[in-house]
């Protein structure tokens, strides 16, 4: 069985329609691939829809914005309600303070680019969750930058001129809402340094008290010794690990199943988590 729990759609930042992402993990030879765009479950129909016809089963998840002490986490939430009222309340505030922040940033980037909003929305899918690989392909689009990649590390970087913040909830706190609403949490890239600065160990601890259940381990952001390091930690809190690739269709190198999760911690998630895994 191949899994690979981590990946993304139109529905936020990928470029794969959500049935063409399924279609996507069939042609990779996968059994199983997790939807879990940024902020939003608005993929999981269509996704869900693409079962039958690849014969690849579905993991319904998103990945959603957290921080702790104004240091960005991403935490995958799998199988859980999205109808249920406090997360549903959380992940509608990330969503709404994205879209201000992309706002902002877009009217510092239309004073030196020729990029306007509505270049940067028609990038967006409708209902789709808006970031930066949006104002990256409006800047590309313009013939500013070649990629995506050239765009975060110059224009885009969060320690460039133009980033802005947006509001995300307590990790520790999300934590808890993700396991109220029958999601299993998992930690993403818990070392992707080269994103921006990453929490303590510490501050994983107190994560796994609030309910966490694994960490994603192996994932390409993450150095030889990091992976080391994030397997020992997982053991030491009794946390079960994951590995993943974070597709995003043409938006980014990584590849549909260059990681993958063994099947025990498929049947952990599943046992713990609210849904089922929809399978053909
Ligand atoms: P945002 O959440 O709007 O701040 O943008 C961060 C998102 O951009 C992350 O979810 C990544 O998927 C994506 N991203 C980060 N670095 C890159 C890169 N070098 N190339 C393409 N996408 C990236
Ligand atoms: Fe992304
Ligand atoms: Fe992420
Ligand atoms: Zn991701």
């Amino acid at each position: 069985m191949r899994i690979d729990p981590h990946a993304h759609s139109t529905a936020s930042d990928g470029t794969d329609s959500p049935a063409n992402l399924v279609r996507a993990a069939a042609a990779a030879g996968l059994d199983v691939v997790g939807i879990t765009d940024h902020d939003t479950v608005a993929g999981w129909a269509e996704a869900e829809a693409a079962v039958a016809e690849t014969g690849v089963a579905l993991l319904r998840g998103a990945e959603l914005s957290c921080q702790a002490g104004g240091i960005s986490v991403h935490l995958l939430s799998y199988l859980h309600d999205p109808a249920e009222p406090d997360l549903a309340a959380e992940v509608d505030r990330s969503r709404r303070s994205r879209e201000e922040r992309a706002r902002i940033m877009v009217d510092r980037l239309s004073q030196d680019f020729p990029i306007t909003w509505a270049d940067v929305r028609a990038q967006v899918a409708p209902g789709a969750t808006v970031g930066r690989p949006h104002m990256a392909d409006a800047l590309v689009a313009a013939g500013v930058a070649p990629d995506r990649d050239t765009c975060f590390a110059t224009i885009l970087s969060s320690r460039g001129p133009y980033y802005v913040r947006y509001h995300a909830p307590d990790a520790v706190t999300l934590v808890g809402l993700v396991r109220a609403a029958g999601g299993v949490p998992v930690m993403a890239h818990p070392r992707a340094a080269t994103r921006g600065r990453v929490v303590s160990d510490a501050v994983v601890a107190a994560m796994a008290d609030a309910g966490l259940a694994a960490l994603e381990v192996d994932h390409r952001d993450h150095s030889p010794v990091a992976r080391a390091e994030l397997a020992a930690l997982a053991d030491r809190l009794g946390l079960a690990r994951t590995g993943a690739s974070d597709y995003h269709g043409t938006g980014k190198l990584n590849v549909l199943g260059e990681h993958t999760t063994d099947p025990a911690v498929l049947a952990l998630i599943e046992s713990e988590g609210s849904l089922p895994v929809v399978r053909p």
